[in-house]
C-alpha cells in the first residue's frame, strides 16, 4: 500500500491559503458590486499585469488555450497557413493552431532548455511543407525563456509572426525584459497550478501593437466594437470579475513567490549535485522561474513509483510528445524530432510550488538518495 501523499508536486490550495484573507474579501468585494464579467476588476488585472510584463496592452481572456487561439487569429493566421512549434508542450499549444484553422509544423528542442531548438527551426523553415509560413510559437517551458533572439533573426528573416506561449513563464526574463515582450503577441494561462493561477480558469494576451489589441478585443466578444453591433466574426472568451479580482492578489505576490521558486530549484541543485542525474540548466542572462524543477534520473520510472510509495508525488511532463499522441499521430508535419521523443522517457517532475520549504526538500531528496542505494531492494 502507498503512503498517501504527503508533498503533492503542487498545491494551488496551499496558493491559496496563503493569501486567503485577500482573496476571500477580493471575492466578496465582486459579489457585493453586483458586476461579474468585463467590469472594474478585469480592466484594473489588465493594467497591472501589462504593467508588470511591460507592454502597452493586456486583454484578459477565459483561459490559456483561447489566449493561443485569438493571438493567432488577431495575427491573420488560419487555413492553409503553417505554424511553427515544438512538440515537447502542453497539447494546447498544438491544439490552439488547429482550431484557428491553421497547421502545426513541429521542430525538435534543444534537450539543456527544453525549448525550441533555433537550428531546428531554421532547418524547417528551409524545407516546409505545403501552405504558407504564418507564425512561430516558442514556448517557455518549465518557466525557462526559449532562445528568443535567435528564433525573432529567423522569423524577420522569413517575415513571420511570433507568438510566445508564456503558460509557464510569468516572471521569467531575458536580461531585464520579461517573456511576453519579445514576440509580436503573447499568450498566458492563469490555470491554477500556473505560477500566476486562479482558482479556476483564466487568461491573458498581451502586446505592444495597438492594432493586435484592437483584433482579440473584437474577437473575444463576439467582434463587438459597439455592442450588439459584430464588427468581424468573433466567439466569446472572457475573463470573469471573480477571477480577475483574486488574481490580482496573487499578481502582487508573484515576484515574491518565483524567488521563492528559484530559491527551492537551488537547494534541490545543491543537494542532488552528487547524483549521477541531469539537473536543471538556466542559459545566461536569463531569469528562470521554476514552473516546473524538471531533471533526468537514472531508472525515471523505478523511481517515479518509489517516490509515490513514500509519499511524494512528481509528474512527468510530458509522457508522450504531442505528435505521437491518438489525436495527432501520423496526422502532424515534423521534423525528425530525436531529443523530443528521448526527452519524454527522461523528464520527471519534482515537487516545487511557493509553499514548499526548504526541509520538505531535504525529505525528497533524502528518499532519492535511499532509492538509488537501496533501490533495487524496495522497489
Ligand atoms: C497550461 C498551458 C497552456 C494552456 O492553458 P489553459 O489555460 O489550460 O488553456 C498552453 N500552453 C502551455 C505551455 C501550458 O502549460
Amino acid at each position: 500500500m502507498d503512503q498517501p501523499i504527503e508533498v503533492p508536486q503542487s498545491n494551488p490550495k496551499a496558493g491559496y491559503l496563503a493569501h486567503q484573507a485577500d482573496i476571500d474579501s477580493a471575492i466578496q468585494r465582486v459579489l457585493n458590486s453586483g458586476w461579474y464579467l468585463l467590469g472594474k476588476e478585469v480592466e484594473l488585472f489588465e493594467q497591472e499585469f501589462a504593467t508588470y510584463i511591460g507592454v502597452n496592452h493586456a486583454i484578459g481572456v477565459a483561459n490559456g488555450t483561447d489566449a493561443l487561439e485569438l493571438s493567432l487569429r488577431a495575427c491573420d493566421v488560419g487555413s492553409g497557413d503553417l505554424v511553427f512549434t515544438v512538440s515537447h508542450t502542453a497539447v494546447a499549444t498544438v491544439a490552439a493552431i488547429e482550431l484557428a484553422g491553421a497547421t502545426p509544423v513541429l521542430v525538435d528542442i534543444d534537450p539543456a532548455s527544453f525549448t525550441m531548438d533555433p537550428q531546428c527551426l531554421e532547418d524547417a523553415l528551409a524545407h516546409p511543407p505545403a501552405g504558407t509560413p504564418k507564425a512561430i510559437i516558442p514556448v517557455h517551458l518549465y518557466g525557462h525563456p526559449a532562445d528568443m533572439s535567435s528564433i525573432l533573426e529567423l522569423a524577420n528573416c522569413h517575415g513571420l509572426s511570433v507568438i510566445e506561449d508564456c503558460a509557464q513563464s510569468h516572471g521569467a526574463a531575458i536580461g531585464s525584459r520579461r517573456t511576453g515582450t519579445w514576440g509580436d503577441i503573447a499568450a498566458f494561462s492563469f490555470y491554477p497550478t500556473k505560477n500566476l493561477g486562479a482558482l479556476g480558469d483564466g487568461g491573458m494576451v498581451v502586446t505592444n501593437r495597438p492594432l493586435l489589441a484592437e483584433r482579440v478585443r473584437l474577437l473575444q466578444q463576439y467582434g463587438w466594437r459597439e455592442r450588439y453591433i459584430s464588427e468581424i466574426p468573433g466567439g466569446n472568451s472572457r475573463l470573469d470579475e471573480i477571477q480577475a479580482a483574486i488574481l490580482r492578489v496573487k499578481l502582487r505576490n508573484l515576484d515574491k513567490e518565483n524567488k521563492q521558486r528559484q530559491k527551492l530549484a537551488q537547494t534541490y541543485n545543491a543537494l542532488l549535485r552528487d547524483l549521477e542525474m541531469t539537473l536543471p540548466e538556466t542559459r545566461s542572462g536569463v531569469s528562470h522561474v521554476y514552473h516546473q524543477y524538471v531533471i533526468r534520473p537514472p531508472r525515471r520510472d523505478a523511481l517515479r513509483n518509489y517516490l509515490r510509495q513514500v509519499g511524494i508525488g512528481t509528474l512527468i511532463h510530458y509522457p508522450v510528445p504531442v505528435h505521437l499522441q491518438p489525436a495527432y499521430q501520423g496526422r502532424l508535419t515534423v521534423a525528425a524530432l530525436p531529443w523530443t521523443e528521448q526527452t519524454t522517457q527522461q523528464v520527471l517532475s519534482l515537487p516545487i510550488f511557493p509553499q514548499l520549504n526548504t526541509d520538505q526538500i531535504q525529505h525528497i531528496v533524502e528518499c532519492i538518495n535511499f532509492f538509488y542505494k537501496d533501490g533495487m531492494v524496495k522497489t
